[in-house]
Parts: C-alpha cells; structure tokens; sequence
C-alpha cells in the first residue's frame, strides 16, 4: 500500500474559521465586502503594525484582496507604472511577481540574488538602474521579494531605492510573520504584498492584501479593486478598474487563521531547525538560515543547497526523486525569471549566483501539519541518501 503524502506546505486550519463563517452565512453577508473584511484588515493591521495607534502615525491601510497578484498589480498601478516604463524585478522569484508588471505594458528587468539571503542583490540593483537610466528608460519601480519567508537585505536595498528615489513594491507574500530587526515585512516598502493562497503561512483559500503607507492610498486601492464606481446613485466610471477584493466567506477562514499564524511560524521554524540538525555532519550541504540576528524568517519553506563536489557526487535531484519514491514532495527552488522561456528578451543583470542555486536547490516539506511520524519518513530517506557521508 502506498504511504500517505507528505506535502511541501498544505492548508493548516486552526479550528475557529468556521465560526467566522458561520457568522457570514447568519448575517447573509455572502459578498465581497462585510464585516470578516474589515475584521480582517483590522487583524492584519494590528500584526504588522504592533505600536500603531490612531492617534500616532498609525495611518497605515491595509487592503484584503482577492489575491497576492491583484495586491501586486494594484501597487504597480498606484506607483504610477505605465505601458513603456521599466519596472526591476528580482529574478528569482515566483513568475506573479512579475507577470503584473507585463499586464500593464511595461518591461520587467530582472537582477541576480545575493548568496546570504538568495534575494536581490543590492550591487546588481545598483547598476541596473545606473545603465538602463543611462539608456534613456524610466525605471518606475522596485520590487523585491523574501523569498521562502527570508528578509532580502532590507538596509541595502532601501539605501539605492531611496539615492534614485524609486519606490520599492515588497513582495512578502511568502514572508508574513518573518521580520528585520523586530520590524514586520510586509511594512518597509512604499507598497507591501501579501499573499493567503493555499500553500501559503495562512491561507484563506485564495485571498491577498496589499499594505500601504496612509489611508488614502488604502481607499484607492479598494476603488480599483471595486470596479472603480465614481459616487453617484448610477453606475459611473472615469478610471478602469477591477474586480480584485476578498469575499467576505474568505474574509472568515483569515480572521481564524490569524489568531494560529504564530504557531505556524514558530512550527515552521522548528522544521528548519530539524533540518539543520539532520545535515549538521553532512558536507557539501548547506540547510539556508538566517544571515544574523537582525534577520528574523518564518521559515515559510526550508532550502537546502546541495554542493555534489562536496557530497561525493550525490545532486539535488537524487535526493528529490528519492523523496519522490517514498511519497514525499519536494521541490527545486523557482526557476529565476530571466531563464524563462517567456520573459527571454527582458533585460538581465546578474553573475551566475541564483542559477547556480537554481541548479543545487531543493525545498523541504515545510508545513506547520506535519507530525512526529512525517519527520520520521523525512528523516529515513535523507539518512538513506546520505548513507555514505554519515558514516
Ligand atoms: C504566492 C506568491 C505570489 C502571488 O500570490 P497569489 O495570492 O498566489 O496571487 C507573489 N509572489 C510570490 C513570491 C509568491 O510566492
């Protein structure tokens, strides 16, 4: 009989999400809007921004959204970016980081990560802008992405967004809970995406939001993602826009997902730890973690590099397929963006670094579910492949 799956990330319920739902079904609030929206905005709020108060700058918006994409579309919108502009991308990543900045008709231009984080790296951001504003382009905006829930290098980044003043579009998506030195990503950027898809920290079933910097922006964004209705007892529209918010049933699973999203990622961060113990003795295999102290992940998914000059010639993909034999899903890291077949004449900066991790790679069940019994699976098939170096 075949064991059960082992998945990479799986939807994780906390328990109080019905009731939520329940609470939507008894006021008959089966729409895009109502009160788990609000609720649910609030709750997000109140995470990212702990210190914030009405009466403080606390002006900051949060807005819930149908999904990380739209969140990501609306920024790029917001930000100002147009068809012929150029938006800087990093490469590695999750093709929805980019493929909004093509809906809008502009042109993304990737750039390579760093090795201690695996996100964009700063030196390389520095002189894309440098070169293709010396080409005339109009770089518009900045999107940079925590990859697997790891902070990029915030400082860094920030410091040539702000010398060519450019704002930054924060793709957090995979980083809700993950924070740099105490501050919570998601809130450095001028615009900061979320994402609740299934696989995700939390998941709403499919949802996003999108943070920024005051309220105005905040209702904007919510008149975008309503079809941007000008007031009027008619329907009247001045501006283009979409059908991009949360439903207030998905609205329902997040306020309970919320309440259990730091055990998800206190959980996810054991599992990281597990894996560091596991390959602690094994050379040539490297279990990716925080650069310092300063850097705060929540683990969303633990990587590993696998060097197989160092392993004795044992790759990433013998490890992967003997996940696969025993019904244990793995993963290679995203395939960066400029070696894809569809964004093949985008602009690219960049020395070797993330092809090279996209060759070693593999990301590792990581779920805040897994039990006792899964770790024993996981833990057999490493100590089965590693065999040699163990000993
Ligand atoms: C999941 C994800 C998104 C998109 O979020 P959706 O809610 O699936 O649209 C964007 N960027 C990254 C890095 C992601 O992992």
């Amino acid at each position: 009989m075949q064991k059960s799956k082992i998945w990479l990330s799986s939807p994780h319920m906390g328990g109080t999400e019905m009731k939520y739902i329940q609470d939507a079904f008894d006021k008959n609030w089966i729409a895009p809007l109502g009160p788990n929206v609000a609720g649910f905005e609030e709750d997000i709020k109140n995470y990212l921004f702990p210190s914030s108060s009405p009466e403080g700058g606390g002006r900051e918006g949060v807005a819930a959204l149908s999904s990380g994409t739209a969140a990501l579309h609306l920024a790029l919108i917001l930000a100002g970016v147009k068809a012929g502009d150029e938006v800087i991308c990093q490469s590695m990543t999750f093709a929805a980081s980019a493929n909004p900045i093509v809906y809008l008709g502009a042109t993304p231009v990737f750039i390579d990560s760093e090795e201690e984080t695996l996100n964009l790296c700063p030196l390389q951001l520095e002189k894309a802008i440098k070169e293709r504003q010396a080409k005339g382009k109009n770089v518009k905006a900045i999107i940079a992405v925590h990859l697997y829930g790891m902070p990029y290098k915030v400082e860094e980044i920030h410091r040539v967004a702000a010398k060519y003043n450019i704002p930054v579009i924060e793709d957090s998506a995979e980083a809700l809970g993950s924070s740099y030195k105490g501050r919570k990503c998601g809130t450095f950027g001028e615009y900061g995406i979320l994402s609740f898809n299934g696989n995700k920290i939390i998941t709403t079933s499919g949802g996003g939001a999108l943070v920024t910097r005051n309220e105005e922006k905040k209702q904007k964004a919510i008149f975008l993602a309503t079809q941007a209705r000008d007031e009027a007892p008619h329907y009247q529209h001045s501006e283009i826009g979409y059908n991009y918010r949360l439903s207030n049933i998905s609205a329902g699973i997040g306020r309970g997902q919320m309440e259990v999203l730091d055990k998800h990622v206190s959980f996810r961060r054991d599992m990281n730890a597990f894996y560091r113990d596991l390959f602690a003795d094994v050379p040539g295999v490297k279990v990716m973690q925080e650069p310092n102290n300063d850097y705060f992940s929540n683990h969303w998914l633990s990587v590993l590099l696998i060097d197989k000059e160092k392993t004795g010639g044992i790759r990433r993909e013998d490890l992967r397929l003997a996940f696969e034999e025993e019904n244990i899903e793995s993963r290679p890291l995203w395939k960066p963006m400029h070696m894809q077949p569809v964004f093949a004449n985008a602009p690219y900066f960049g020395n070797g670094v993330c092809e090279k991790a996209f060759a070693e790679g593999l990301c590792l069940p990581s779920g805040s579910n897994l039990t006792d019994e899964d770790r024993e699976r996981i833990a057999a098939v490493i100590n089965k492949c590693f065999k040699k170096q163990l000993t």
